[in-house]
């Protein structure tokens, strides 16, 4: 049987919004000295504005097409492409057979046939697309996110998106390193001018900055960091399922994540603030003192 004190750990804790799978994932959060966060919707709020928008075709007609994308995508940025089409009324282009490529974008095609398509680099070179003009090739250094769309192998311009760390975020990092949590970690499909940007505002040093990930490359460090010792990782979306389950300890956004990254969890997070998750740590390690 499960001893009182755990039982009593996890009411606390849920009743903080930190909801575990069971007293041995409570026990295993205790022992956690690295903590892997994903970066868009985890460490960022997840609700992003967009800042600009360059396009070689009229800005209407580009920002119809790529609402008409990302309508379709369950991404946090493309929310902030959404509400930024509907602020212009612009109603979203019809684009047919929708496809979601993890940490790369999302692609479909419109009413002419032709496959459009909106993403990172990688998608725009997945399209044999060419990133060319001035504005465009200047995008290449921001330090905010960059949605590229195009049709077929042709960028039409770009979206800029601007992703802020979570109020609560600063202090929850610095509450985990007080309670002894030795590494802290950011992993993200972003560009790494982008992560690393992020990365300082939060306090993470560059080595600890990893950009530019695919979900198995995030699946990948979590192993080479679980090799040395007991990891978290924290994420909220689709594409961070086999990092969560690749960790000692998955945690997963409740309220923004996804329902693949909570069933791959070992802990949900029922509020976005990470700072409940310090505490549930914090409360993890009280209670193994007391059965110990
Ligand atoms: P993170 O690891 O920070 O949560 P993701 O791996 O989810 O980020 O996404 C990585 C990148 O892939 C995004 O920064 C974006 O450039 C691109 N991307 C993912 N989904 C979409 C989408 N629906 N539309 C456009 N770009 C996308
Ligand atoms: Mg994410």
């Amino acid at each position: 049987s499960v001893p009182a004190a755990i039982l009593s750990a996890l009411a606390t804790s849920a009743r903080g919004g930190v909801l575990f799978k069971g007293g041995s994932a409570l026990e295993t959060l205790a022992e956690v000295d690295t903590f892997a966060f994903d970066k868009t919707g985890t460490l960022t709020t997840g609700r992003a504005e967009v800042t600009g928008v360059v396009s070689s075709i009229p800005r209407t007609e580009f920002l119809a097409l790529i609402a008409g994308l990302e309508v379709q995508s369950e991404h946090p940025i493309a929310e902030a492409v959404r509400r930024h089409a509907s602020a212009m009324n612009i109603d979203p282009a019809p684009i047919s057979g929708v496809v979601t490529m993890a940490s790369e974008g999302i692609r479909g095609r419109d009413m002419s046939g032709g496959e459009v398509w909106a993403g990172n680099p990688r998608m725009v070179a997945r399209m044999c697309a060419c990133i060319d003009g001035a504005k465009l090739v200047a995008l290449a250094d921001t330090t905010e996110t960059v949605i590229y769309a195009g049709r077929d192998d042709r960028v039409l311009g770009a979206v800029t998106v601007a992703d802020r760390p979570r109020q609560t975020s600063a202090c929850a990092l610095a509450a985990l390193r007080a309670d002894g949590v030795g590494r802290l970690v950011m992993m993200t499909g972003d560009r790494s001018p982008v992560g690393l940007r992020i990365g300082a505002e939060l306090g993470f040093g560059a080595q600890d900055v990893h950009a530019d990930l695919l979900p198995e490359d995030k699946v990948r460090l979590v192993g080479e960091l679980a090799d040395r010792g007991r990891v978290a990782f924290v994420g909220d979306g689709v594409n961070d399922a086999a990092a969560l389950a690749r960790s000692d300890v998955g945690i997963a956004m409740g309220v923004a994540g996804s329902e693949v990254a909570l069933q791959a969890a070992d802990i949900a997070l029922l509020s976005d603030d990470l700072e409940r998750l310090a505490s549930a740590r914090r409360l993890a390690r009280r209670t193994r003192r007391v059965i110990r």
